[in-house]
């Protein structure tokens, strides 16, 4: 038989390596069904199929749910939520028993079409919380159809997978079997998108943005997914899949030294010494911080214990995370963030919130004050057990901050009155919207310290969605622009004695970082499995040089311009490490 075509595919690199597995198409869009007809007298039969399936999804996503708690933490296991709450929806089964019985049809078909209806309805909705919903039940439309089908779940898989999507939900990813889920790869998002965050965070091989990845027919293919060059290929030749394994073996070996050398000082030759964090996605990760050799939590994304839909947690199961995340750390300093909710970022509970960028971050979190309540005494309560800051996202006004700051003095105060014991909280300030860069200085008299995102920094001063896969390659953080406003941030924090940290994915970028350095950044937080190639990156950097690169990329006119400096002026120290992050390095 003639083995097939070779396709290979161009997306955004995530990183943690090369994986070569099978191929398992979860998330297609609509999955085909085919229409079959059920004679009338085999039709409550084919009902009786469906709602047996239906149970036997719901069971299995509930069991799902009870097994993510007892590894990963109620966190974790909250993000299935909608998905077992849509499994009890009678609506929905109802709806698809009607069409079998109209239609004469198969339950998958009648499924599929059942799903459809209600998810088009949604979809119509002003509301971006019903339109996210839409999504949800076609995720449970898919599982039905899995059990109908007799198909085994991602997370029973035992032999190594990848997991191929359009785009995927944490929730979505939560469900994956995390012992067997080799490698990630999706047909839309960016880099800093969420899927790929959580990828990261994960220590997954990933690419995103793979537009032209077809997922027809792929399901059971083998598949390298290369998240060092960004590329995914499909049906490979021995020859390819060989040298593909090779490459992952040689990245993990890198990365297997590089991790021997976590407790040397993370300092520049020239002595700067830099304080690296850990950016903590998931509560339960927090132990592992302190193995990896780093200085505490620069950005806890508090947002992920909402994410997927689930209600908000109450101050009473917050304050259970929080010393839970502060008791693992062991006296190691943790910055948490406010829920950074609302808009394109990720799902927001509020009612008809149709405002993609207005109300989000601290400016949600000043609409829905209860909230914001509840998390600052929750946050205040946990930081008698250890050293908490915190850091309040997206801010763009003196005013909201300083509304912000009230309420969380206010919350303080009852405690006190209330004999609750509590420690000294340092309060920051999010550098990622221009607003907040252009006015630094005198943010820096209100705060404590500055965390610069340059994830949104960059999507917002150069109007790019980072989402967006089409744009992704014009979204550069190294765009002069953006430069001028880290650079005004960190001068302004160092003119006022306060710590500044970059926190976004481009600290993560082996180019980019040196140039940070010389921008006279001291302090990074980046997703726990990189912080070892970013800690060798530092060690092999001058900051004197640096600092020369970086006042000359300040007077370029384009990102590609200080790109291909950075290439050529910090290739001699950092080329074989860049070789081996699959960056390839600059000719002659
Ligand atoms: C950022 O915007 O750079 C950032 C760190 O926050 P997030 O990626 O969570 O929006
Ligand atoms: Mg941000």
């Amino acid at each position: 038989m003639k083995a097939p075509r070779t396709i290979r595919v161009r997306g955004i690199p995530v990183g943690a390596g090369v994986a070569v597995a099978t191929a398992r198409v979860v998330i297609a869009r609509s999955p085909s069904v085919p229409k079959r007809h059920i004679p009338p007298t085999l039709v409550e039969l084919e009902i009786e199929r469906l709602r047996r399936s239906v149970k036997a999804s719901r069971d299995a996503v509930t069991t799902l749910r009870e097994r993510l708690r007892s590894s990963e933490g109620e966190t974790a296991a909250a993000l299935l939520d909608p998905l077992v709450q849509m499994h009890h929806d009678p609506m929905l089964v109802e709806r698809a028993v009607e069409h079998v019985r109209a239609g004469n049809v198969n339950a998958e078909f009648a499924v599929i079409r059942a799903v459809d209806d209600s998810a088009k309805v949604l979809e119509s909705s002003a509301s971006v919380y019903l339109r996210e919903r839409a999504d949800d039940i076609r995720h449970v439309g898919r599982h039905i159809v899995r059990a109908l089908r007799g198909e085994r779940r991602t997370d029973d898989v035992e032999e190594s997978y990848i997991l191929l999507a359009d785009d995927l939900s944490p929730a979505e990813l939560a469900l994956a079997s995390r012992s067997s889920l080799a490698g990630i790869a999706t047909t839309t998002g960016s880099g800093t998108s969420h899927t790929a965050l959580l990828a990261r965070s994960m220590g997954i091989p990933a690419v995103v943005g793979a537009r032209y990845l077809s997922l027809d027919r792929i399901e059971g293919a083998q598949v390298i997914v290369d998240g060092l060059r960004g590329e995914v290929v499909v049906h490979p030749t021995d020859e390819v899949r060989d040298a593909a394994k090779q490459r992952s073996e040689r990245f993990e070996a890198f990365s297997c030294q590089l991790a021997a050398r976590r407790d040397l000082p993370v300092a520049t030759t020239d002595g700067v010494e830099i304080d690296l964090r850990a950016n903590l996605d998931f509560a339960s990760d927090a132990a592992a911080v302190a193995r990896f050799g780093l200085a505490g939590v620069g950005l806890f994304r508090t947002e992920y214990l909402v994410l997927g839909g689930a209600r908000m947690p109450t101050e009473d199961e917050q304050t259970e995370i929080y010393t839970a995340v502060v008791r693992a750390l062991a006296g190691l300093p943790m910055v948490l963030r406010t829920f950074d909710l609302g808009g394109d970022k990720v799902r927001d509970g509020a009612p008809s919130s149709t405002s993609l960028m207005g109300r989000t971050g601290i400016r949600r979190s000043l609409i829905h004050t209860d909230e914001l309540r509840h998390q600052l005494r929750a946050v205040l309560r946990a930081s008698a057990h250890g050293p908490i800051a915190l850091l309040f996202p997206r801010v763009t006004r003196l005013d909201d901050l300083e509304a912000a700051r009230a309420i969380f003095d206010q919350c303080r105060a009852e405690l006190a009155e209330a004999a609750i014991p509590v420690g000294d909280v340092p309060v920051g300030v999010m550098i990622e919207v221009p607003a907040a860069a252009l006015l630094a200085d005198r943010f820096a008299e209100h705060c404590d310290f500055f965390a610069i995102g340059t994830n949104d920094l960059t999507q917002f001063t150069l109007a790019i969605d980072r989402s967006d896969e089409v744009l992704a390659e014009a979204a550069d953080p190294l765009d002069p622009s953006v430069l001028e406003l880290v650079a005004r941030a960190v001068r302004a924090a160092r003119k006022a004695g306060i710590p500044c940290s970059v926190c976004g994915d481009v600290a993560t970028d082996p180019v980019a970082l040196p140039l940070l350095l010389g921008l006279g950044v001291t302090s990074f937080s980046v997703p726990r499995d990189r912080a070892p190639f970013v800690a060798e990156g530092i060690r092999r950097s001058s900051a004197t040089d640096a600092k020369l690169v970086a006042e000359r990329a300040l007077e370029l006119g384009s990102a590609r311009e200080v790109r291909a400096m950075c290439l050529e002026r910090f290739a001699p120290r950092l080329a074989d490490l860049w070789v081996e992050q699959g960056i390839a390095p600059i000719e002659g």
